[in-house]
């Protein structure tokens, strides 16, 4: 399992996200945002080292 850190498009806000997959070549991702409670596009941020 890996983590990334997803920004919010709508609130800004980034959290971490462990995913199975690679989002390298995601330039976003429609999830569910913990902040605005809703499912919002993503913007991935980083990859975090295990
Ligand atoms: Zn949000």
């Amino acid at each position: 399992m890996t983590k990334w850190i997803l920004r919010c498009k709508e609130c800004k806000n980034e959290w971490v996200l462990p995913v199975s997959f690679d989002l390298n070549k995601m330039k976003e991702l429609y999830h569910y945002c913990p902040y605005c409670k809703k499912n919002t596009f993503h913007e991935p941020i980083k990859r975090l080292e295990d």
